[in-house]
């Protein structure tokens, strides 16, 4: 049984390290390829990795960002608040050197137990102050097992919400408090597929809209039910039963895959929740090889309307195929 105490102080301190780049400003995006990172998803990372190292020795670790993109990347100025900032959070001193460590740490390495993060996971969410969330997996011989997911803009939490996931159950409470609030949380009942709360991405270039739409359409899910929401947090809301589906078909044409650390933490707690996720055509989630799933698209729901909305999806696919 894996203890995630320590990992739950990791992603409240990487939260709070991503409030503060808000809050003074200081957030500033590069881009590397597509996609955007900034400082504080260095910050959380380490944050989230020291807490890997000091209680998980031995453990491996796949996480977006990397110790040698932070040397080479972030000018000394944003590496002097990076370090400014974790040792305010940390109440310890470290070092620029320390931090590109601690990214680094567990990465490449084979265990049976693998921590799967995503520092900030809707990193566009977090630039346009929408939403995202900190991520954390767990996966046992490359199976989700566990997670946490640190949500700080989750709705109707003041400060945000922090869940997770262990030993087959899965858990909410507050953020900002050191769990006094904590409840068991399952996913919602809801079979009607006209009754659907769906979730699906802001960003348009993330996911195939338009297919999603007739796929909607085809099961009756009325468009003032559909919730555009950046990051895992739409894993969140299943799990709590704040929503029923979360749709991710892939652009069409797009040759681009899954991340691991998009899904993993996730798919744990939804599973937790008693929700299912599978790929387009009902068959698991592959996380076995890599660091993108084997699988074409992902679909979540509470479990109850699945089947009839892989039913959708595959009418839908066929037909655009044909
Ligand atoms: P969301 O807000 O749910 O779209 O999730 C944000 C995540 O989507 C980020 O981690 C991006 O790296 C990832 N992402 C960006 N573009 C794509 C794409 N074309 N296919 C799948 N994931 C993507
Ligand atoms: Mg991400």
């Amino acid at each position: 049984m894996t203890n995630l105490t320590p990992i739950l102080e990791a992603a409240r301190q990487a939260a709070k390290l991503c409030y503060e780049v808000q809050q003074r400003h200081i957030v500033k995006s590069e881009k590397q390829g597509r996609e955007p990172v900034t400082i504080a998803d260095y910050g959380s990372q380490a944050i989230i990795c020291r807490a890997i190292k000091q209680h998980f020795p031995d453990d491996a670790v796949m996480a977006e960002e990397s110790g040698q993109q932070f040397r080479e990347l972030v000018a000394d100025e944003q590496k002097a608040q990076i370090v400014a900032l974790i040792s305010e959070i940390l109440g310890v001193e470290t070092n620029a050197e320390e931090i590109a460590d601690w990214l680094d740490f567990g990465a490449g390495k084979e265990a049976r137990q693998m921590w799967v993060i995503d520092p900030i996971d809707g990193t566009k969410g977090f630039l346009a102050e929408r939403h995202y969330v900190i991520a954390v997996g767990l996966m046992h011989d490359r199976k989700p097992v566990g997670g946490v997911l640190a949500a700080p803009a989750y709705p109707n939490y003041e400060g945000g919400a922090l869940f997770y996931a262990i030993d087959g159950k899965a858990y909410m409470e507050s953020l900002s408090g050191t769990g006094e609030d904590r409840k068991e949380i399952s996913a919602s009942e809801n079979a009607d597929t006209t009754q659907l709360r769906t979730l699906e991405s802001v960003e348009k270039s993330h996911a195939g809209m338009e297919q999603m739409a007739e796929v909607r359409e085809l099961a009756g899910i009325p468009d003032d039910l559909l919730i555009k929401i950046d990051s895992m947090e739409k894993y969140a809301r299943i799990a709590a039963g704040d929503g029923d589906l979360y749709l991710r078909l892939p652009r069409l044409n797009s040759d681009r895959g899954h991340s691991i650390w998009d899904h993993a933490a996730g798919v744990a707690i939804v599973f937790a929740a008693g929700g299912k996720a599978t790929d387009v055509d009902g068959t698991p989630l592959d996380f076995s090889e890599g660091t993108t799933l084997k699988n074409y698209g992902v679909v979540v729901s509470n479990g109850r309307a699945h089947d009839a909305i892989i039913d959708a999806i595959q009418k839908v696919i066929n037909k655009d195929t044909q």
